[in-house]
Order: structure tokens, then sequence, then C-alpha cells
């Protein structure tokens, strides 16, 4: 058997050049914990796998892992610092099931996130004190990190209907993932892409990918068209996310009026003022702001008046019985005057019947979306059918 370990460095909160340091300190500790015959290796970031020469059992693995954590406790001198770092640790054993070197490696890897979420300073081997629903979670994480590279995401496009022009004037992007003949559904991966910040190399591609298939578009004569994507918070607080938006406006030519952001009520939990000065940029930029899933969240509704946005999406929640629910009828009525009042476009979405269309017209509502108009389309589904 050969034991295979892998550890993660906690090292956040330095500057570069000390993190290159703490490394090879690191890596000179790690190497008194070896014997000979052992391999190490740096994958990069700061992370390294350690191979345990052919004939080590678990107990030994566990063993080399304790000596890890000891050589930690004392700190690194470097410069003037004093660095403490600890390490999370995953054990994974070649069974007789398993001899795909890759399989081992990658449940290594899932043994040290789980020992990464227990707290650092932990091993964790793999199959142990793992329940399947984390283990399934860890899996997927491991499994969508390779899904950008391989080409398993495509967007969709959602169309939405002017009620008063009775045209398609723009869609929703919505993300797709293709992995082993199945189709996964965003709702269950988004969550893991947020956990992991796997979301801002993701978000970047949908962006990219959005804003260059909707220039295609306008540049074949089909626009005027305006395209939405689906911000996460955690996208929305990157530092960088501004640069990225820009660069893509640039990249692809889309002009920014037809650039459409949406965004939760949960940016305006946390730091207010932060959300208020990056919302103020998108808006001088000419980008539009949307409010999504509106009336689902948690926070005051005077955010409304002090932040500059452009539209409001009332959720699905409150349309679906529209028609039969009157007390639905009275909160969507007065979310779309409220929302006039305040100089938004409202579009409703999650219609799904013409006696659902019938009454949001009659409240005003300027557009829709919805099964009963379009699904998500494929890109090539949706241009044939905006020629139409
Ligand atoms: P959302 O932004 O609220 O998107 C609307 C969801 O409702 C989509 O689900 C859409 O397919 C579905 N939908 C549209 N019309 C109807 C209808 O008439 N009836 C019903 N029952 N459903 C309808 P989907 O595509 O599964 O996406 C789920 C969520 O995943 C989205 O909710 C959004 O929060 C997230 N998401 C999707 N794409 C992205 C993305 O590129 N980035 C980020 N950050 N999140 C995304
Ligand atoms: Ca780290
Ligand atoms: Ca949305
Ligand atoms: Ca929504």
């Amino acid at each position: 058997y050969v034991d295979i370990d892998r550890f993660k460095v906690i090292s956040e909160g330095f500057g570069h050049n000390m993190v290159d340091e703490v490394l090879v300190a690191f890596a000179e500790r790690l190497e008194r914990c070896l014997r000979e015959g052992d391999t190490l290796a740096f994958l990069g970031g700061d992370t390294f796998v350690v191979l345990l020469q052919d004939g080590s059992e678990a107990r030994q693995a566990q063993h080399v892992a304790n000596q890890i954590h000891m050589q930690l406790i004392a700190p690194f001198h470097i410069e003037d610092h004093e660095v403490f770092t600890k390490a999370s640790i995953g054990i994974s054993t070649v069974a007789p099931m398993v001899r795909n070197p890759e399989e081992v490696l990658r449940r290594a890897q899932t043994a040290m996130k789980h020992a990464r979420r227990l707290g650092s300073g932990h091993t964790g081997v793999y199959g142990e004190g793992m329940d399947s629903k984390t283990r399934h979670l860890l899996e997927m994480e491991s499994k969508l990190r390779s899904a950008l590279d391989r080409q398993e995401l495509t967007i969709y496009f959602q169309p939405q209907l002017c009620l008063g022009e009775n045209r398609i004037t723009g869609m929703e992007t919505l993300l797709r993932w293709k992995h082993g003949g199945k189709m996964i559904s965003p709702g269950e991966f988004i969550p893991v892409a947020e956990e992991t910040d796997l979301i801002l190399p993701i978000g970047e591609w949908v962006l990219r990918e959005a804003a260059a298939k909707t220039m295609r578009w306008i540049d074949m004569g089909l626009g005027p068209l305006r395209v939405a994507v689906n911000l996460s918070e955690r996208q929305f607080r990157a530092q960088n996310l501004f640069r990225i938006v820009e660069q893509v406006l640039i990249d692809t030519r889309l002009p920014p009026e037809c650039l459409e952001l949406e965004l939760t009520e949960s940016i305006f939990v946390d730091d207010p003022e932060a959300t208020r000065q990056t919302l103020m940029a998108f808006h001088k930029l000419g980008c539009k702001v949307a409010l999504d899933d509106f009336g689902t969240g948690y926070s005051s509704m005077s955010y409304l008046k002090s932040f500059p946005l452009d539209t409001l999406k009332i959720d699905r929640a409150f349309v679906m019985d529209l028609t039969s629910d009157p007390r639905d009828a009275a909160l969507c009525s007065s979310m779309i005057s409220l929302a006039h009042q305040l100089n938004m476009d409202v579009i409703a979405e999650g219609v799904e019947s013409q006696e659902q269309l019938i009454i949001l017209r009659a409240f005003q509502c300027d557009e829709i979306q919805g099964y009963f108009f379009s699904k998500p389309l494929a890109a090539d589904k949706f241009e044939t059918f905006i020629r139409e």
C-alpha cells in the first residue's frame, strides 16, 4: 500500500514574499518527518503532497501526520517576524479497489478538505467520519474544479418579453453544467462554487461568454438586446469585479447599457456603504442593475431609495398563486406601483400561464419571464427564437 497525504498551510494574511519564505521553511520541516524512500511534492498554492514509500500502512501515515503537526508548534522566524502556521492533512490509502493514482489523490484531497472544515491542525482520513452528504459536497467540488477546463459549463438564455412593445427586449443568462451525461442544476452546484470561491473564475467566464454571444446577435442585427447575468454576493464583494466587467465590455464591444447585473437583497445586509459605492460605479459606467428575487430577502426596504437600481424582479413565489390568491395579487400590484414610483422597471419571474400574464399586464408590469413564454434555451435555440 502507498499512503498519500495532502495538507494545506494556513498562511492567509501575509505578503507574497513572506508566504514563499514560509513555504520553503515549511518544506524543510516537512522533510524531517519523512523517511528515505518517501516523496515530497509541492503542488502550488500552499499545498504539498507526501507519498509514503511502498508498504506503509494507514497507521504510519497517521504517525507522519502527527509529527508534521508537532513540527508546527514552534513558530518560523522569518525576517523580523514570528510566523505561526498550522496544517490540514488528508490521508487516503491505496485500497485493492482503487488503484487509479488520480482517484487516490482526489480522495486524499477530499480528506484534507474535510480536515480543514474541522479547523486547521486536523488530520482527516478518507471515509472516516464523513457522512455521505459531506462526501458528496467535497466530491462535487473537485469535479467542479475541472468543469471549466473540460468545457462542461454552458449558458442558456431565457427571453424576457416586454408587455408594452410585445417583443423580446432582453434575456437572463442561466448557467448549466453537463457532467457525466447528466445535467446538474445550478441550485445544486452554485452553492458549492460559492463556498469554494470557484464562483469567481466561473462567474467571470459566464459574464464574458454572455457578453460575447449577445454582441454577436446585436452585430447580426437581432438587437437591441439586454443581457442579464446573475452575480453571487461573493462575486459582488470581490475587489476586482468592476475591473472585470469593464474589461469584458471593452473586449466584447458590448455597450454597457446592454448589460444588466442581477443581484439579490443579501448585498444590502453587510456593509451597505461599500455596496452603495460599487453600485454607483456600475451606474456611472452605464450598466443596469436588477434586484433579483425581490420580496424574499430579509433586508429593510429603505435601500430601494438610496441605491441606484434600474429593475426590480418580482420573485416567482408571488407570481405562482397570483390568479388564485388575492393576497399575492395585492402584493404584486403594490410591488409594481412601488417600483414605478421609484423610477424602476419591473420584471415578473416564473410566469407560467396566460392568466398570470393578463393580470400582470393589467397591473402595468413592464416585462415577463417564464415558461409560458419560453424556457431557458441553449444559444442556438435562443437565436432561432429571436429570429422568428
Ligand atoms: P434565479 O436567478 O432566480 O433564476 C430563475 C430560475 O427560475 C432559473 O432556474 C429558471 O430556469 C427558473 N425558471 C424560469 N422560468 C420559470 C417558470 O416559469 N417556472 C419555474 N418553475 N421556474 C422557472 P435555474 O436555471 O435552475 O437557476 C437557479 C438559480 O441558480 C438562479 O435563480 C440563480 O440564482 C442561480 N444561477 C443560475 N445561473 C447563475 C450564474 O451564472 N451565476 C450565479 N451566481 N448564479 C446563477
Ligand atoms: Ca491558505
Ligand atoms: Ca436571476
Ligand atoms: Ca430570481
